[in-house]
């Protein structure tokens, strides 16, 4: 047609705004990929940075300190966004399918929903348990428990049982503990229970040690072998053993996958997380790219499900959707053959572990906060 300046305009879709996805958005907003309309799927427009959040139960940050606002970030970059809860991908179809909306079609999309907890399934847990998963709901949940406490005059001692040997279930107790004590006068029980023969399996025996010193001194009480089956009101039950009364159960054992690639036409793993190639494109499409905990690289399946892999992942992701929509060649994600463990033990210290080596003090918690700060600076700074 003369005269008639025509270009295509393609759809680029971000299902989830986790950290990988902020870094993209953040990229854009200074730099938007030509000819692409953006868009954002998120359930919820504020994420939540689960680094701090042993910080805030701890009483050290407020709720605002972990929040990352993706809508704000979006809008900086150009990016339109839909606060819908995305249910699967049709990548025959070519859309996102949304939970009472329209689905949204798209040329190239890229998923970046987390995880869940697993066993959620169990009797009782849903009904009686506080799990890790949602965190932004988590993170309600513990104030209000807290606000609670602290009205409540009559009580004169509060059990919690935080159940899940990780760096999620040793943070939760002892930031846990730090923060009732200092705003509950009865007695209060604080129990670690975990089905592993050890604690923090796949890190340095070290760490475990260090962990066990301090409960001991704390009076944290950590149980193994411990296989939780199911949960009544105020109690817990194991395969082994006896039950264990509770005021409150935190559930804190592991990452599992979203029903979303269940429901979609993806290659998935035996758990349930969608496979990537180094690249981060899903193995079937092209098209279609999956970061952070819901993805699974086929050449490094045991990267474990940890926020730093999703945040390394992030610039990789931004230059590979560049690089689709320029059609140049895409580079390649390995991940770190180690990273840097810090453990927030709620009292103005933490543990660290890196290379084997395990370390702790204040000079350790003072590190964390550092590291959490500076990443949240880039994202909550009104500027780009
Ligand atoms: C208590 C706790 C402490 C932790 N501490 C650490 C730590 O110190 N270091 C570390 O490396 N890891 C830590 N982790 C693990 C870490 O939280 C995860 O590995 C990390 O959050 C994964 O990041 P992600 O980008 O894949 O997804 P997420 O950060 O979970 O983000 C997913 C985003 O997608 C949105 N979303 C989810 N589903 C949908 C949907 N269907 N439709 C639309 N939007 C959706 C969510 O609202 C969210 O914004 C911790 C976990 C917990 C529970």
């Amino acid at each position: 047609m003369e005269g008639y300046a025509w270009t295509m305009v393609r759809e680029l879709v971000l299902v989830g705004g986790g950290h990988s996805h902020v870094q993209v958005l953040k990229s854009l907003a200074a730099e938007p990929i030509p000819g692409f309309r953006v868009t954002v799927v998120v359930d919820t427009p504020i994420a939540v940075y689960s680094g701090m959040v042993p910080g805030f139960v701890a009483g050290q940050y407020e709720m605002h300190d972990l929040q990352i606002d993706v809508q704000a970030l979006a809008d900086r970059a150009g990016a339109r966004t839909v606060v819908a809860l995305a249910t699967s991908i049709d990548s025959a179809r070519r859309h996102v399918v949304l939970a009472d909306e329209a689905p949204l079609p798209f040329d190239v999309a890229s998923v970046n929903i987390g995880s869940t907890v697993a066993g959620l399934d169990l009797p009782g847990i849903r009904q009686f348990a506080l799990p890790t998963r949602p965190i932004g709901d988590l993170v309600h949940h513990i104030d209000t428990l807290i606000t609670g406490l602290r009205e409540e005059t009559e009580r004169d001692a509060f059990r919690i049982v935080v159940v899940g040997g990780g760096a999620g279930g040793v943070e939760m107790a002892f930031t846990l503990q730090e923060r009732i004590s200092n705003e509950f006068d009865g007695a209060l029980t604080v129990q670690l229970v975990h089905s592993g023969v050890r604690l923090m399996q796949g890190y340095p025996p070290g760490l475990a040690r260090r962990i066990h010193r301090h409960a001991e001194r704390r009076g944290i009480q950590i149980e193994a072998e411990r296989r939780v089956v199911g949960a009544d009101e105020g109690a817990v039950r194991f395969e082994t053993g006896d039950p264990i009364a509770f005021d409150a159960l935190i559930w804190v054992v592991g990452a599992a996958s979203h029903a979303f690639f269940r429901d979609s036409d993806l290659p998935t793993d035996a758990r349930g997380f969608v496979r990537t190639r180094s690249s981060l494109q899903i193995q079937s499409d092209d098209a279609l790219f999956a970061a952070g905990d819901c993805a699974t690289l086929d050449e490094f399946p045991d990267t474990p499900k940890a926020g730093v892999y999703a945040v390394r992942q992030g610039p990789v992701l931004t230059r590979n959707l560049r690089a689709v929509a320029a059609g140049t060649d895409l580079e390649s994600y390995r991940p770190q053959s180690d990273f840097l463990t810090l453990l927030n033990l709620g009292d103005g210290t933490a543990l660290g572990a890196k290379w084997r080596r395990t370390f702790e003090g204040r000079w350790v918690m003072w590190l964390k906060d550092r590291i959490d700060r500076n990443f949240m600076r880039r994202f909550q700074d009104s500027g780009t």
